[in-house]
């Protein structure tokens, strides 16, 4: 998509920190992290958000829940949170499909 920042840091049109990449998904530092480690995992394809994935997309979420462990594993990570904001009401604010995986700190629940 050609107005989406993540489709140009997918594209390295934009400059990010990138600790993963495969065929279906890029994985990059947060530019404002709120916790010691806070990655990015998008799929290569533009997708919206969960809400807007469809039945073909099935692999592909799947493949990013397994992106994210194998990072975390690869970083010694045992503990994380991993969460994807769907829709600006729920504080997304890039409309291109991401989940935040989060660890080095404690993190409360029920989360506010
Ligand atoms: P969300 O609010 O759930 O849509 O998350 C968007 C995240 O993207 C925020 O945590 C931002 O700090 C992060 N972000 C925005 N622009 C960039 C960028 N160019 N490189 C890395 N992270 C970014």
């Amino acid at each position: 998509m050609n107005d989406c920042i993540f489709c140009k840091i997918i594209s390295g049109e934009i400059k990010s920190q990138i600790v993963y990449e495969d065929d279906f998904v890029v994985a990059f530092k947060d530019l404002n992290p709120q916790a010691p480690t806070h990655i990015l995992i998008v799929p290569k394809k533009h997708i919206e958000n969960i809400a807007a994935a469809s039945e073909e997309d099935a692999l592909l979420l799947g493949k990013i829940q397994l992106a994210a462990a194998k990072i975390a594993k690869d970083s010694n990570i045992k503990d994380f949170r991993l969460v994807a904001n769907n829709g600006k009401g729920a504080g997304q604010s890039v409309m291109h499909l991401h989940y935040h995986l989060m660890a080095g700190r404690r993190f409360l629940w029920p989360a506010g």
